[in-house]
């Protein structure tokens, strides 16, 4: 749809904006709703944000997304704000209406909805979070309304704002956030009785790719590690806790969400998340005014598959570090453009609902380079996520005696809603015998690991990928 005199327009005011995700993934999303709006993103100097915002309003510009350095000095150029953003002093959206604007923030709402999809509830736990920027105050709220206990660690520059940042997130009644230097005994202390560590610095983004704050001894399973940095979209804090055998979580499923959010509050109308992402990703992989968008990307990457309890996750997430690849969860990814885990999808879909979800997440990875995807245990039964599948990866099969699997999947507590009773035996064995045949014939490369620890199955499966591909020269 190309624009028109009737066509309304969504900004983007920061400073710089030249890298920024949110126009390939607003118009993507415009563009798969049949909308005619139009997303820009405008570099807006300090000195000009009070003409900028006064230029939207006489304009009549849908929306605006707020970024740095603007997100707290906007606030009085708006006529009002929503209780949330009021509370944490910063906003990242704003809804005109009738030349009226009114200020929200969604990062806060994206980033407790990130959490919920990977099962984390603050309630009564105890975080860790570094800086104290305008994405820490979001995070920051966010946590201590949800029940958390909240450390912020920030060096000594910003110190003063960590403080100011704590007080105005306690109370009289409640005392739920302190703020400390950031240095390497505090880190250490607060991450000993720590549940989630927070990344909100701009440490693993460019200029600073390839570090991290944090010690990787100081991390310890099961804590949670949720980078908010999602260029690169893995960090050397997401690569580092993964080895530490943490659950990791990238910026990139946060900046997803807080665009969602801003989409529904600019049209009212539910976000098209896969579109959003895949919009978002295409842009990261591909740069700016890249031709490259959308394109499939032969067959670069690895894609796991087998039983559930076979190690997909585990043995992808080291493929993932020794080859650079970047990990994708196929389940998380379902769950997380439903908004719901996978029990609640069976629950109120049904298996045939789960299923097509299945077919367009396949669709969507197998349509980027570089990654290793970890498959669903039944992502085989339909030949269309096969043939995705081999256009973009090599299918590798990882193979596990029936008895370890039985033996896994017990000790397991998750729940398996493919099975009508996840503790008996001999439905397992009957899914398993009729889904075997589906693992082989699908499978380019087939890795017995019965007898391999999780490192030596992915030592195995790099190695004969690279014979796979040389032979197939
Ligand atoms: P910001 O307001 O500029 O705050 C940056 C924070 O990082 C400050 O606390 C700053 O400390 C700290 N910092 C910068 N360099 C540091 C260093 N070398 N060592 C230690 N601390 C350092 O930025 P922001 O908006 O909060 O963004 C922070 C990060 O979150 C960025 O990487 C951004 O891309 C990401 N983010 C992601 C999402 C998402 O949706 N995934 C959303 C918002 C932001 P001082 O106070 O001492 O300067």
């Amino acid at each position: 749809m190309s624009a028109t005199t009737k066509t309304e327009v969504c900004a983007l005011f920061g400073n710089p904006v030249g890298q920024s995700l949110s126009p390939a993934m607003h118009n993507a999303a415009f563009r798969d709703k049949g909308l005619d709006l139009e997303y820009l993103a405008f570099k807006v100097e300090r000195k000009n944000l009070e003409n900028a915002v006064s230029g939207a309003r006489a304009l009549g510009f849908r929306g605006i997304n707020i970024t740095i350095p603007h997100k707290v000095r906007v606030i009085p150029l708006l006529d009002h704000l929503d209780p949330v953003s009021k509370k944490i002093g910063a906003v990242n959206t704003v809804v005109a209406e009738g030349g009226v604007l009114t200020g929200y923030n969604t990062d806060a709402g994206g980033f407790i909805r990130v959490l919920s999809l990977n099962s984390f509830d603050p309630d009564g736990k105890n975080a860790v979070v570094l800086g104290s920027g305008g994405a820490a105050m979001a995070v920051c709220y966010a946590l201590v309304e949800s029940g958390c206990h909240v450390t912020i660690l920030n060096r000594a520059r910003g110190l003063s704002h960590a403080t100011d940042l704590a007080a105005r997130l306690n109370s009289p009644s409640k005392n739920a956030a302190r703020a400390l230097p950031l240095d390497g005994d505090n880190i250490k202390a607060a991450l000993q009785a720590a549940d989630i560590l927070v990344n909100a610095t701009s440490v693993g983004m460019h200029p600073y790719e390839g570090q991290s704050i944090v010690p990787v001894e100081f991390i310890k399973p099961p804590m949670v590690v949720f980078d908010l940095v999602y260029n690169p979209v893995e960090t050397e804090l997401m690569k580092t806790a993964a080895q530490a055998g943490a659950h990791v979580i990238g910026g990139l499923e946060m900046l997803v969400w807080q665009g969602a959010l801003a989409f529904e509050l600019w049209t009212g109308l539910s976000a098209p998340l896969r579109v959003m992402r895949q919009a978002a990703l295409a842009r990261l992989e591909t740069g700016p005014g890249s031709s490259q968008q959308g394109l499939p990307a032969g067959r670069q990457n690895i894609a796991l598959v087998g039983f559930m309890g076979s190690g997909k996750s585990t043995v992808a997430r080291i493929i993932s570090r020794k080859t650079g690849r970047r990990l994708v969860e196929l389940d998380r990814m379902i769950e997380t453009d439903a908004g719901l885990t996978i029990p609640q999808i069976f629950a109120r879909k049904g298996q045939t609902g789960f299923r097509e979800m299945e077919i367009e997440a396949v669709k969507t990875v197998s349509a980027q380079p570089n990654q290793v995807i970890s498959c669903g245990g039944g992502v085989v039964l339909n030949t269309i996520n096969i043939d995705r599948l081999r256009a973009s990866s090599i299918i590798v099969y990882l193979e596990v005696s029936q008895d370890q699997i039985l033996a896994r999947l017990a000790r397991q507590k998750v729940e398996k809603p493919v099975l009508t009773d996840p503790a008996d035996p001999e439905e397992i064995s009957k899914l398993l015998v009729f889904r075997e045949p589906f693992y082989r014939a699908a499978a380019d490369i087939t890795i017995d690991s019965s007898r391999l620890s999780a490192e030596e199955t992915a030592g195995r499966i790099i190695a004969e990928v690279r014979k796979y591909e040389r032979s197939s020269k």
